[in-house]
């Protein structure tokens, strides 16, 4: 199963990711993840990246695209795996959906989770207490969170044309949400 978690940041997606992979056996992508490693391995790509992910902007499309195409590419994601954080914008979806094309492969499914905003801010804040991540403060997250309104979320319709996209609610427990998207996958799966 080829998959893309969508969501608001502070969704939940990172936690969800995990069940998903776990029941689903399937190959964890996060770009977040992979330029965050970058950053603390202080390389080149690290570098660029990090001026941008301070400020709660997008990483230029054609860095992170470069990073998917590599990355799809091995072993371990070529029967399936599940996108997080990418793609973000439309050329990064159409840059996705030319390299699976190539290879006769399409996305089955994007689930995207729905947060109203002011949830959203609450629970980033609550997680930077905890994880203390550099973007997760209150000025940083509304720059986020606007960002994914007017980039990120008009992939909605994107998607919604292919047939794949399917709407999640995101609120109530961690469980409560992953029910909803074991619903939707294992009809898919079936
Ligand atoms: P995330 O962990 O997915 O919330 O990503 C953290 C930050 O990494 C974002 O705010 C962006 O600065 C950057 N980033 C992650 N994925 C992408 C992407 N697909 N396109 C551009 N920037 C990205």
């Amino acid at each position: 199963m080829r998959l893309i978690l969508f969501g608001p940041p502070g969704a939940g997606k990172g936690t969800q990711a995990k069940k998903i992979t776990d029941k689903y056996m399937t190959a964890h992508i996060s770009t977040g993840d992979m330029l965050r490693a970058a950053v603390r391995n202080g390389t080149e790509l690290g570098i660029l990246a990090n001026s941008y992910m301070e400020k709660g902007e997008l990483v230029p499309d054609g860095v992170v695209i470069g990073i998917i195409k590599d990355r799809i590419a091995d072993k371990d994601a070529r029967s399936g795996f599940m996108l997080d954080g990418f793609p973000r914008t439309v050329p990064q979806a159409e840059a996705l959906s030319e390299m699976l094309n190539s290879e006769g492969k399409t996305i089955d499914a994007v689930v995207s989770i729905e947060v109203a905003d002011e949830e959203i801010v609450n629970r980033i804040l609550e997680r930077q207490k905890i994880e203390g991540r550099k973007d997760d403060t209150e000025d940083v997250v509304r720059n986020r969170l606007k960002v994914y309104r007017s980039q990120t979320e008009p992939l909605k319709s994107y998607y919604a044309e292919e047939g794949v996209l399917f709407e999640v609610d995101g609120m109530g427990s961690i469980d409560d949400v992953f029910g909803r998207i074991d619903r939707v996958l294992s009809e898919l799966n079936a």
